[in-house]
This record gives C-alpha cells, sequence and structure tokens, in this order.
C-alpha cells in the first residue's frame, strides 16, 4: 500500500532509540524527510546516519531535551513547517502512590502531558495554514488499564488524551488529523528498565522477569518498535484521514477488555 507520504517532511521527538526511532525509521521508508530529536547526541547521530543510509531521506537532528522550554524552541525552530509530528519522552519513573511529591508530579506532567500539547500548539497552526497534517502521540496502554507503580505515568497521560480528544475533533476539519499510540510493552530500553526493576524486587534474574512478563500477554512475546513504527506510519498516511482523536493500543492483547 501507498501511504502518499513522500516529500512529507516529519518532527519525530525521542527519536534516536526504542519507539521513536521505529516511527522514524517507518516514516522515513515512506520517503518522509525527518527532524530528529534526543538528549544523547552520539546516539542520535548514529540513528541518522544509519536512516539516512537505508532509505536516502534527509535528516536533521537536534539534541536536546524536549521536555524543556529551551530544547522545545531548538526543535522547534530546526523544524520548521513540518507536516507530521510524533511526540514522544521518556516515561516517568516507577514507584508507590504514597512517595510522589507535587514536584514528581510537575516533572512527568512536563515531559509526558504539557510537552506534548505544547508541541501541538506550536505546529497546528501551520498544518491548518496548508490544509494538511498529522500528529501521533506515543502515550502508553496505561490510558486504558493503569500500571500501579507507574503512576505518574497514568496521571499525565490521562492528561493528554483529554485534550487530544477535544482538539482533535476542532482541527479535523482542516485536514489535521490527531491520534494517540498506545504501547504495551515493547522490546526496547524502556523494558529493560521496567524489567530490570522487576528482577530486584522479587529476587530473580531479568531474564525470569522477561519470561514472566510474556506469559501475561496473549501474544506471548515483546512488541517491537518496526511493528510500532508501521502502525505509526499508517496513521500519518493519506489513508487515515477518517481516524480522527482515537486511541490504538499496541500491546499484544494484553489488556483484557472488549472495546
Ligand atoms: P527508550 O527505548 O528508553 O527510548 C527513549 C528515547 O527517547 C531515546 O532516544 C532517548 O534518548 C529519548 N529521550 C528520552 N527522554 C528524552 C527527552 N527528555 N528529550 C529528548 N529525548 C528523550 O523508550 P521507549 O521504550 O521507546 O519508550 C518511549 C515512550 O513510550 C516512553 O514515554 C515510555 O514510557 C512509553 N512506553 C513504552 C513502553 C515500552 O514497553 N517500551 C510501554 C508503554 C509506554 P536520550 O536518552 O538520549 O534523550
Amino acid at each position: 500500500m501507498d501511504l502518499g507520504l513522500t516529500g512529507k517532511r516529519a518532527l519525530v521527538c525521542a527519536s534516536s532509540k526504542g519507539l521513536g526511532r521505529g516511527c522514524a525509521e517507518a516514516l522515513a521508508a515512506e520517503g518522509v524527510d525527518l527532524v530528529l530529536n534526543a538528549r544523547g547526541a552520539a546516539a542520535l547521530e548514529a540513528t541518522a546516519a544509519e536512516i539516512r543510509a537505508a532509505h536516502g531521506v534527509a535528516v536533521v537532528t537536534v539534541a536536546a531535551d524536549i521536555t524543556s522550554e529551551a530544547g522545545r524552541s531548538a526543535v522547534l525552530e530546526a523544524a520548521g513547517a513540518v507536516d507530521i509530528l510524533v511526540t514522544n519522552a521518556g516515561g516517568p519513573p516507577p514507584g508507590m502512590w504514597s512517595d510522589w511529591s507535587r514536584e514528581d508530579f510537575i516533572k512527568a506532567l512536563d515531559a509526558n502531558m504539557l510537552t506534548p500539547i505544547a508541541l501541538m500548539q506550536a505546529v497546528l497552526p501551520g498544518m491548518i495554514a496548508r490544509g494538511w497534517g498529522r500528529v501521533v502521540n506515543i502515550t502508553s496502554g496505561s490510558v486504558k488499564a493503569p500500571i500501579p507503580v507507574l503512576g505518574l505515568s497514568n496521571s499525565a497521560r490521562a492528561g493528554l488524551t483529554g485534550f487530544v480528544a477535544g482538539t482533535a475533533r476542532q482541527v479535523a476539519g482542516k485536514g489535521v488529523i490527531i491520534n494517540n499510540l498506545l504501547p504495551g510493552i515493547h522490546d526496547t530500553d524502556r523494558a529493560s528498565a521496567l524489567d530490570s526493576g522487576v528482577a530486584k524486587s522479587e529476587g530473580i534474574s531479568m531474564a525470569e522477569a522477561r519470561t514472566k512478563r510474556e506469559a501475561t500477554i496473549p501474544a506471548r512475546r515483546y512488541g517491537t518498535a518496526a511493528e510500532f513504527g508501521a502502525a505509526c506510519a499508517f496513521l500519518c498516511s493519506q489513508h487515515a484521514g477518517f481516524i480522527v482523536g482515537q486511541n490504538l493500543l499496541l500491546d499484544g492483547g494484553a489488556i483484557n477488555a472488549t472495546l
């Protein structure tokens, strides 16, 4: 299927590794020029070089913290007029409901709610003026079913989901389509960090922690960044113009729900 994206330009945040990189690669494979971002310059430059070599698209890099005002400004300035925005940032740390301070909540809200909202506010006017745009927010399965140790994520991402639900319907008539992708467990550094927490707290090996988690997933495995990226590219495609304000769960069936 031709996704109709050749020659478009995308800003993919937090994309040197993991799910963001999966989205960047899938868009590059469709002929989309990229602006990539992460804090660490070395991994970012390596990813950009690999994507240029594999897909022949133009790739601009901005090493910056996307959750900071200065970082966002630098990224948005380099990005200019983009057709596609994929928002992403690292997830908050696990913990206990009783331990989080106001500062912890503000940090999580900044990273996983207010940053994607600020990025949308920055690029939506241009997309509306040009009559075409796509936004995909990488959120979490925690929006559909809470993950007790990730209360900061449960809270911040629910706020973003509410913003998207209303805003997506305000801009869809202008050709601008916003949706959220909700990852369940995927094989990335983030998953290893979560497994390592389980291994430590339960006194088991990393392999045992992973096997234990896989047993809870009907697909009996972790998702891949490539699968995640393919779903993102489709939501950015010409064919997704009637999919508005949805929350698409990619979790191998882990959340046991009919709808
Ligand atoms: P990952 O493998 O750890 O990759 C995170 C990427 O984001 C890296 O490129 C990292 O590079 C960059 N990054 C992190 N914080 C950043 C910041 N403040 N500014 C700019 N770049 C930043 O993580 P992932 O698994 O792809 O997860 C992506 C998102 O999905 C996270 O919010 C995570 O909580 C959520 N999620 C993941 C899973 C899963 O199973 N993987 C499940 C549910 C939700 P630098 O460190 O160099 O900045």
